[in-house]
């Protein structure tokens, strides 16, 4: 425990202070299984934000990646390479969409994203010069760039990092009217998560993607989707839009895309928004390179051969089962889409907080969103005895809870679900 604390605390000497990691340091992890410095194993449940939906260090991935690390790794886009195409085709085929633009990171793909929508408004909607304007969602989390930060509804996002670029509007998330009234000439594009992932895994209501395709289609906007924590599996389809039926203009995907090792996103959309892109329009130095092409052609390839999609809808709908089984008091809502499921929690009566560290000393890794919901979503690889196994000390980490309804503490768990019920 010593040696963690000094490794904590030399870290935390050098390096800035833009996150608040739980008090644990991981030395390795196999599957579902990280290990810390001491020994001790814990149970991921939260799987790097999406990152690592296949497990950690996936042999398929690890032999695929230092394959072609040995063979050609880094060219930059001078030059084609003979990954790039396969991946990409895999890429379109699955999205059923027509052409891909690899980036690395998430927020890239985003800002390249806003980029395609503007141009489009411009040369296809004949918007006035440097006019155009995209419907954003309350809420949203698109990354962190100061132009995907200008449009967040999140202070501590924004705060102190002015001046932001224009040209984004916020509409309440869930409301198709709202987003309706919204639209006016100057608009190119909405552009949503399906699923608010940062926001506490909040489901918008059932219709809401397919309310917003025809507003897209009959006011002639670009339906721009990012489902780079949504997507790959993650809801128990493919794609969190395919629950509604619907196709996107442009779709936007990375963390699984990477397959749990290394940085790879892309935004995939038909040929008409993509066709403004010509040679000099953008650009990434590591942008589809060979090591990344090859790393997110073999993640796609494992989540097709093991049926992850699938695994994902089965396993989440138990975990969302045994977690709304749970019947804690402290418990506002359990709400998710295969393996996603954010619990939220009674702010008076505990921290999402301080349940994770709670849940870290079980052996169980999880992380809040916003102070109130905690997150689980572990790898698309786990099996249902790992989800018993978490199950147990999640029921006893709750369990532990004072009761916030009794005035004096100490209820059973017991009585506490007969007190709710
Ligand atoms: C994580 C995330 C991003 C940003 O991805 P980075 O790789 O961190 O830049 C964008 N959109 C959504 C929905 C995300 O969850």
């Amino acid at each position: 425990m010593n040696d963690s604390l000094n490794i904590i605390a030399h870290e935390q000497a050098v390096t800035a202070a833009n996150y608040d990691p739980l008090p644990v340091v991981l030395t390795e992890a196999r599957g579902v299984w990280a290990t810390d410095v001491d020994g001790k194993r814990y149970l991921d449940m939260m799987s790097a934000y999406s990152a690592v939906s296949l497990g950690h260090g996936h042999p398929r991935i690890l032999k695929a990646m230092s394959e072609q690390a040995a063979r050609l790794a880094v060219t930059s886009r001078a030059y084609h390479t003979d990954v790039l195409g396969p991946f990409l085709a895999k890429l379109v085929a699955l999205t059923g969409l027509d052409v891909a633009l690899p980036m690395n990171t998430g927020a890239e793909a985003v800002e390249t994203a806003i980029k395609a929508a503007r141009r489009w408004g411009y040369r296809r909607k004949g918007i006035a010069v440097d006019q155009a304007e995209i419907l954003v969602a309350e809420n949203n989390f698109h990354g962190r760039t100061t132009a995907i930060v200008g449009f967040s509804s999140d202070a501590s996002y924004r705060e102190g990092f002015g001046p932001f670029p224009g040209g984004f509007k916020r509409v309440p998330f869930g409301d198709a009217e709202a987003m309706t009234r919204a639209v006016t000439d100057r608009t190119c594009a909405v552009l949503v998560e399906p699923i608010q992932g940062e926001a506490g895994i909040v489901l918008p209501p059932e219709g809401y993607l397919k309310d917003l395709r025809t507003l897209c289609d009959k006011r002639n906007l670009l339906l721009l989707l990012d489902e780079v924590q949504s997507g790959l599996g993650r809801t128990g389809r493919w794609f969190a839009h395919q629950h509604e039926e619907i196709r996107p203009d442009g779709l936007i995907l990375g963390k699984a895309l990477g397959g749990g090792v290394y940085p790879v996103s892309a935004l995939v959309g038909t040929r008409d928004l993509m066709e403004v892109f010509g040679p000099g329009s953008h650009g990434s130095t590591f942008g589809g390179n060979p090591l990344a092409a090859r790393i997110g052609l073999e993640a796609l390839a494992v989540i097709e051969d093991e049926g992850l999609v699938q695994r994902s809808a089965e396993l989440g709908a138990y975990l969302l089962e045994r977690l709304r089984a749970m019947r804690s008091n402290v418990v506002v809502d359990v709400r998710g889409r295969g393996l996603w499921v954010g619990v939220e929690i009674d702010p008076s009566a505990a921290s999402a907080r301080s349940l994770c560290d709670n849940l870290l000393r079980e052996g169980v890794l999880s992380k809040d969103t916003h102070g109130t919901v905690l997150r689980f979503a572990p790898p698309l690889t786990i099996t249902r005895d790992e989800i018993d196994w978490a199950m147990e000390r999640i029921e006893k980490v709750f369990a532990q809870l004072p009761d916030p309804h009794a005035s004096h503490a100490q209820v059973s768990p017991a009585q506490a679900s007969h007190a709710q019920a």
